[in-house]
């Protein structure tokens, strides 16, 4: 999240004594990373969630799954089994593409989202985090402009920034991305002369807003997109997680031409394995094979058969429902611990997922506050993580995906008297030289 160079750009020293010389002791090996790399920034807020993970830290900040309740043994014996019956196949190089049966599971799973798929046009990939990087390396040269939501996943912008891609952020309310407004920022790039490669989307349950792209605007933003020639990345690890009702159909599902879906076991089943996938349009999936091959010549054979054993031995959809009920539980935690400590808040109510999106009271910053939260032992993501261009300090992340209930309200419990003194300080100083107040493009997404 820093905007702050690791090292001086000074003259780029071409020898390690050169280097050395040159004052980048920390690294001799300075002057010979590619201009990409610079995109590449630690979070500086990662050292304090090494802090965050202390046991009496309640984090509300990372994103795991809680996946305690999975039948561990059960599954355990299934792949004791699976080794002993097809370990070599399962400790083998795989197809690039990844294995046949597994991408055949995977078009029923995303036909519960309407999406009617072969598997020939699925690529299995190390986590929805490689497909994420394919897409990007195959469509993405150095300044090329792509479109995500305001906010956006912050693992989503790591790698756009990677390829060294202008993010344009596009607004979203309580019902998701506003196709009008989406309209108005490819207009806005056409009379730049600038068409976006891609629209990045997270339409189901997102990640960080909370939100949910409602189904009467699904057409709408295929429209819109379609109409400006620009390709749709939706991103869906969290659509079987809602809480009510039936999932919403795919945006991959209305327009099979126009949509790279991702998808991901990470939420539904467990993210050990990291196994994802992406269904493509023909040439889009061909082309993304050739880059995964390029990258890790095959995803992990004993990952997918292990998976794929899963699905095919155990009722992985009553998993689910099981998971939804948690979930659902802890975001009623969340929502009521909110509405009882942080009245003065904002805040939107997930129908699904694991998120909710925060907004402060006037006058307070989310990054600034981040230290003294930690110090009280509660821990959230600044809202600064999810803009490309670092806005958004109003705003902040919420998970009651990992914590209990009960840690759940007592970590709300604490962040509220962190915000209550540092509203006291506020009212008494006002926000001081240091603090940083920054405008987020159009409506957000407030719905508490
Ligand atoms: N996309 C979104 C929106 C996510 O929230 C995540 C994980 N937090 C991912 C992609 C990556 O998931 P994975 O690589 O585990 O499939």
């Amino acid at each position: 999240m820093s905007t702050e160079p690791t090292q001086p750009e000074t003259a780029t020293p071409t020898t390690p004594a050169a280097a050395a010389a040159a004052g980048t002791r920390l690294d001799p090996w300075f002057g010979s990373y590619s201009a990409r790399t610079r995109g590449m920034k630690a979070s500086e807020i990662r050292a304090l969630f090494a802090v965050a993970n202390r046991p009496e830290v309640v984090s509300l900040a990372g994103g795991m799954p809680n996946i305690a309740d999975l039948p561990m043994e059960d599954y355990a014996d299934a792949v004791a089994d699976l080794l002993r019956s097809q370990g070599t196949r399962a400790l083998q190089y795989g197809s690039g593409q990844g294995d046949p049966v597994l991408r055949e599971q995977i078009t029923e799973i995303m036909a519960l989202e309407g999406i009617n798929a072969h598997p020939d046009d699925v690529v299995v990939t190390t986590g929805s985090q490689q497909a994420l990087d394919l897409v990007s390396r195959i469509f993405l040269d150095p300044g090329d402009v792509l479109v995500a939501e305001a906010p956006s996943y912050v693992g989503a912008l790591g790698v756009f920034r990677s390829y060294e891609a202008e993010v344009v952020h596009a607004p979203m309310d309580a019902h998701g991305l506003v196709p009008e407004e989406l309209d108005r920022v490819l207009t806005e790039l056409a009379a730049r002369g600038k068409r976006a490669k891609f629209l990045y989307t997270v339409p189901n349950f997102h990640n960080p807003g909370g939100v949910t792209l409602s189904l009467e605007r699904r057409p709408r933003v295929i429209e819109v997109a379609r109409r400006h020639g620009v390709l749709i990345l939706e991103d869906n690890p969290y659509g079987l997680l809602g809480f009510e009702g039936e999932p919403l159909p795919a945006l991959a599902s209305m327009a099979p031409e126009d949509v790279i879906y991702l998808g991901s076991f990470s939420k539904t089943f467990a993210p050990g394995y990291r196994v994802g996938w992406a269904l493509a349009p023909h040439a889009v999936r061909e082309k993304l094979v050739l880059a995964s091959e390029s990258a890790i010549l095959c995803p992990s054979n004993a990952a997918q058969l292990a998976i794929s054993t899963y699905l095919s031995q155990f009722d992985w959809q009553a998993q689910v429902k099981e998971y939804r009920r948690m979930y659902a539980e802890r975001r009623d935690a969340m929502v009521g611990a909110l509405a009882e400590y942080l009245p003065t808040c904002s805040w939107t109510v997930p129908e699904g997922g694991f998120y909710v999106w925060v907004r402060l009271p006037e006058g307070l910053d989310a990054r600034e506050m981040l230290p003294r939260a930690v110090t009280a032992l509660v821990a959230y993501v600044p809202g600064t993580a999810f803009y490309a261009d670092g806005s958004g300090s109003e705003y902040l992340r919420l998970s009651y995906c990992y914590p209990t209930p009960e840690r759940i309200v007592e970590g709300v419990r604490r962040l509220a008297g962190v915000l209550n003194a540092e509203a006291e300080l506020v009212g008494l100083f006002g926000t001081g030289g240091t603090s940083r107040r920054t405008s987020v493009d159009g409506p957000s997404p407030d719905v508490s």
